[in-house]
């Protein structure tokens, strides 16, 4: 087509054939547009189409890991080695006051992040919270729900530390893991909290009276377990008496509630005149504002 006089007409062509050749020629130019719109078409889907059937063949292989419905969400979130972390930081022990008020700190950070919470329980470096049983938080998927909740608590940690901790710096990166389990009624959810603290400290039987103005979970600590904290208390101060662990461990060995108190009265402490935060833990819930 250099030469447009011999546009639909090549040079020579005898003039008998000249009507059927344009006739040919043009058809075959509208086919050539024809086809390239085609071709173009078919260039511009063909990338969109594959995307399409790869992405959702990549994405049958994703597990539904939807929460049962109309259940409570425990979240537990869990210090990990936080021996290790605690030692670093020189944590007192067996309560460190300072540690404690941070994770409270970070637990009401959460309270104000997440609208659907209704409850807390902390004890040394775990939080337990729970949602209430209609939450549509994250469409109720446990994975979103979990790594959501525990990076917004870790990155609270972190960021109050120098509130608690003015004097010390974070010599290494807290973490923590964290679960979701669903509990269909009230009771299990105070069996659940009766449990975690039965890990720590119960024998103040009563005493750790929490009430959560509107959902009844405040009789979830009307229960008796092992005394946990108690036997920190009196190994660590057994240790600060000049014994090491394993003499510390020997002389606990076997030993009862009565027996513990006896160690500490002999050791000039009253557990239950030790604060409620050492002994109890920690909760953190909505009360109702009377205006
Ligand atoms: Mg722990």
């Amino acid at each position: 087509m250099a030469n447009s006089k011999y546009f639909l007409l090549p040079a020579g062509v005898p003039l008998a054939l000249a009507p059927f050749l344009v006739l040919f020629e043009l058809i075959s130019y509208c086919f050539r547009a024809l086809s390239l719109g085609i071709r173009l078409f078919a260039n511009m889907m063909a990338g969109h189409s594959l995307v399409k059937i790869s992405s959702e063949y990549v994405k049958s292989f994703e597990v539904e890991d939807k929460l049962m419905p109309s259940t409570w969400i425990v979240l537990r979130i869990d210090g990990r080695h936080f021996h290790q972390f605690s030692d670093k930081h020189e944590f007192k022990k067996p309560n460190d006051e300072r540690a404690l008020k941070l994770m409270n700190a970070c637990a009401e950070a959460m309270f104000e992040e997440f609208p659907d919470l209704v409850f807390s329980y902390g004890v040394s470096d775990e939080y337990s919270f729970v949602f209430k049983k209609t939450t549509e938080l994250y469409n109720r998927r446990s994975s979103k729900i979990v790594s959501m909740t525990v990076s917004f608590f870790t990155s609270v940690y972190v960021m109050k530390w120098k509130d608690f901790f003015p004097d010390k710096d974070l010599k290494s990166i807290p973490s923590f893991d964290a679960r979701t389990v669903c509990y269909p009624s009230t009771k299990i959810v105070r069996d659940y909290l009766a449990w975690r603290q039965m890990n720590f400290d119960l024998h103040l039987l009563g005493k750790g009276v929490f009430i959560p103005t509107d959902y009844k979970l405040a009789t979830a600590f009307s229960f008796v377990g092992h005394i946990n904290n108690q036997y920190n208390t009196c190994f660590w101060k057994l240790i600060e008496s000049g014994m090491t662990k394993s003499e510390a461990q020997n002389r606990l060995k076997g030993t009862q509630t009565q027996h513990k108190n006896e160690i500490l009265f002999q050791l000039e402490v009253n557990h239950s005149d030790l604060p409620a935060i050492f002994r109890k833990g920690s909760c953190v819930f909505r009360g109702k504002v009377t205006e």
